[in-house]
């Protein structure tokens, strides 16, 4: 279903006054429809605002829809959800699989009639600000020069999109939120000396996101009775690591190339707190230096200045 959102065309007259508007009168734009890009959206929606959300993929929720099927949540799940919108009763697991949290990212957007407002298969490939001039903008200290979301109305923001066919469309915006996520379609590849990259090695060169979305059944059979070599430790070298390790046994056991040594600790105690507590809480709010702080709060982030040292100190040490 399209949105109410009126694309406007490139000259369009999409005109602007400089009478404050609330926000449902304001056509607002958010990239991506991963956990940010959701959440961005139904708060709009609860604000009278009715947002068009583009999505490159083919299914909302980001990462977590194409993840491999052997990804699990890290945190366990009573840290990972909407504080609006709680796990379903039949999602029992400490640590919910990779379908168990796109399905729940789905229930959410379903629940708050975010899909409705979600252009699957919409990738954006250009934004600009246009009516203000440019040494306008570079004159400004804050955002539109006043810190205001909408600013005095002048500007606009001019993206283009493309969908899955390859048409491409301009939607004229007042404001923007960018949901795009840390590990989404940009594989992180190093440079390598001519002649001693992936080209080198006889057999088959794959990245992660890539494994990931060749789906769970074609990779697996990818990987079946294959040496494997996996370089890396993060979390998806780990998760492969392990899928390996179930299809192959012990027979073809997996390598890993490991340039930093990390522990792996699965709960983390300091002084006997779980010192999860510290920074997947909103409790992390506290212990940081924010814009606009008040007194109050910023004597609390120089106080507790300490605990995010220790806590660094931890993880460094470890
Ligand atoms: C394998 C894996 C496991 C993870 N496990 C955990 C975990 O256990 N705990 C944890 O806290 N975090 C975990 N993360 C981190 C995870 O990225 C975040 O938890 C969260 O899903 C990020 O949500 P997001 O909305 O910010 O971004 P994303 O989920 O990345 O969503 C961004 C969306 O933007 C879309 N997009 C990007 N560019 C464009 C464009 N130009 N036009 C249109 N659409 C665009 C993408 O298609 C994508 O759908 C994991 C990440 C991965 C990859």
């Amino acid at each position: 279903v399209a949105p109410s959102f009126t694309p406007a065309v490139v000259n369009g007259a999409h005109k602007h006054t400089n009478q404050p508007m609330g926000l449902e009168k304001r056509s607002v734009a958010i990239i991506g429809a991963g956990v940010s890009g959701l959440a961005a959206c139904k708060h709009l929606l609860e604000r009278g605002c009715r947002p068009v959300v583009f999505e490159a993929g083919d299914a909302v929720g980001g990462v977590w829809p194409s993840a491999m099927e052997g990804t699990r949540l890290q945190a366990p799940r009573h840290m990972y959800r909407y504080s609006d919108f709680p796990w379903p009763d039949s999602v029992t697991e400490m640590f919910p699989n990779q379908r168990q949290v796109a399905d729940y990212l789905h229930a959410y957007a379903r629940r708050f009639d975010v899909l409705d407002c979600v252009r699957l298969g919409h990738r954006v490939t250009g934004m600009e600000y246009v009516g203000v001039a440019e040494e306008e903008v570079a004159a400004w200290d804050e955002w539109a020069g006043c810190g205001e979301a909408f600013g005095s109305g002048d500007g606009e923001w001019r993206l283009t999109v493309a969908d899955a066919e390859g048409h491409i469309e301009v939607h004229t915006v007042d404001f923007v939120i960018l949901c795009t996520g840390r590990f989404s379609n940009c594989p992180n590849i190093p440079k390598f000396p001519p002649g001693r990259g992936p080209e080198a090695f006889d057999g088959k060169v794959i990245h992660s996101m890539d494994y990931s979305k060749m789906g769970s059944e074609k990779a697996k059979e990818m990987i079946k009775d294959k040496c494997v070599t996996v370089v890396g430790y993060g979390n998806s070298a780990l998760d492969i690591a392990n899928e390996c390790a179930n299809i192959n046994g012990m027979e073809k056991p997996c390598t890993m190339v490991v340039r930093t040594k990390q522990w792996i600790i699965p709960n983390f105690y300091a002084w006997g707190i779980n010192i999860s507590n510290f920074y997947l809480t909103r409790f992390a709010e506290l212990l940081i230096h924010k814009p606009g702080e008040g007194f109050l709060l910023s004597i609390l982030a120089t106080v507790l200045t300490p605990l995010v040292l220790q806590h660094v100190s931890i993880l460094y040490n470890s």
